[in-house]
């Protein structure tokens, strides 16, 4: 890739370092008569010690920190508001450089502190249970503004924490930005100048864009299938763009083509709707869809947000659903909703009006 659209030096607009690639840095490095070993020490400022200015990269002389401020910047985002949950969830909203903003979520739990990404703001699919999906897609994000959510949420953890997972699970449909999320992987698992994380510590979930799921495998990253329905008429009423682009016959026989290695499973998701479903026969059904696929199934009871059509079970029905799949003999979850009272929880990303936030949110931590 090089570099992204905006980063190119202009006479105007100085380089934004977060937008270079590792071979956009090495070229950009090159315009100054550096050696190549610049780019890697650049880098590794920008990503293992989060430097928000030039002048902090102190193995640069001050020569060659003034030469490169002359040309680039590190343009954080704009502003960033943190939402604090009562169970520790937290929100953040980036507000990027164009006025949009994009919402990443710190989860914590027990040992585990997860943190969900966004990889656009708004998303082309309309599931009918996520607010994300009500807003249209605005825009794709660049991996920069992917690396920004990962950086500033580092920036605001709590003394003695540290992020154990990362799910591109946040606003937008991973797998229609590819590039943005093939190079934000790069950035996270590169060891010499990244974050240098194992790639078995992140997961992308998609809605099911089932040609594209050979495009994950390379990666080595987990992969987690949004289902949600048992049916194709069921599925095309809950999902209906991504059903309009495969079937469930069509997506799930990726499914079972998709080359795992031997101790890795995919996990498929499945949005507990109240009376939609829910029935003892999806559940049933869903054992029968997964059959013969290494897989686990991650139940996730429905966080209501407002305007929503849809209810949340009850916790029996969810116990029922539940004890069905495992009497198949899968290794079945119910995912612990964190962060509902922030709408921080899964599918209730989105813009709502500023006036509704401030009133529903329980606490803002800080802005800033
Ligand atoms: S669930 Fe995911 S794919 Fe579906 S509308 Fe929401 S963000 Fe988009």
């Amino acid at each position: 890739m090089g570099h992204e659209k905006d980063a190119f030096p202009s006479r105007t607009a100085p380089t934004n370092l977060l937008a270079l690639d590792e071979e956009g840095m090495g070229r950009f490095v090159q315009q100054f008569g550096w050696p190549r070993y610049r780019a890697g020490q650049i880098l590794r400022w920008l990503y293992q010690r989060r430097a928000k200015d030039i002048n902090q990269m102190t193995d640069l002389g001050q020569a060659e920190r003034t030469a490169l401020a002359s040309l680039a910047t590190i343009p954080r985002a704009a502003g960033c508001t943190v939402f604090r949950s009562i169970d520790h969830t937290r929100k953040l909203v980036l507000m990027l450089n164009d006025g949009l903003t994009v919402e990443t979520v710190l989860i914590p739990d027990e040992d585990r502190l997860t943190l969900c990404v966004s990889t656009q703001v708004g998303c082309t699919l309309d599931c009918g249970f996520c607010l994300t999906g009500t807003m249209g897609l605005k825009r794709n994000l660049k991996p920069h503004e992917v690396m920004e959510q990962v950086l500033t949420a580092h920036d605001r953890l709590d003394p003695g924490e540290r992020i154990t997972n990362l799910v591109f699970m946040g606003m937008g449909e991973p797998l229609a930005n590819m590039e943005t999320l093939s190079e934000a992987i790069r950035r996270l698992t590169n060891k010499p100048w990244g974050l240098g994380w194992s790639p078995r510590r992140i997961t992308v979930s998609t809605a099911g864009l089932a040609a594209r799921l050979k495009d994950i495998a390379p990666l080595g990253v987990n992969l987690a299938i949004s289902l949600n329905a048992t049916t194709d008429a069921q599925r095309a009423s809950l999902m209906p763009a991504v059903n309009g682009i495969a079937s469930l016959k069509t997506l799930l026989a990726a499914c079972r083509r998709y080359p795992l290695p031997p101790t890795r499973r995919l996990t498929f998701e499945y949005v507990l709707l109240a009376g939609v479903n829910d029935h003892v026969d999806d559940a049933r059904r869903l054992t029968k869809l997964v059959r013969g696929i290494a897989c686990k199934i991650n139940l996730i009871p429905f966080n209501e947000f407002p305007g929503s059509p849809f209810l949340r079970p009850s916790k029996s029905d969810i116990s029922a659903f539940q004890a069905i799949v495992r009497q198949a003999g899968l290794d079945v979850f119910v995912r612990k909703s964190r962060g509902r009272d922030v709408l921080g929880a899964c599918g209730q990303l989105g813009n709502l009006s500023p006036e509704y936030v401030e009133r529903a949110l329980t606490q803002i931590e800080s802005r800033c």
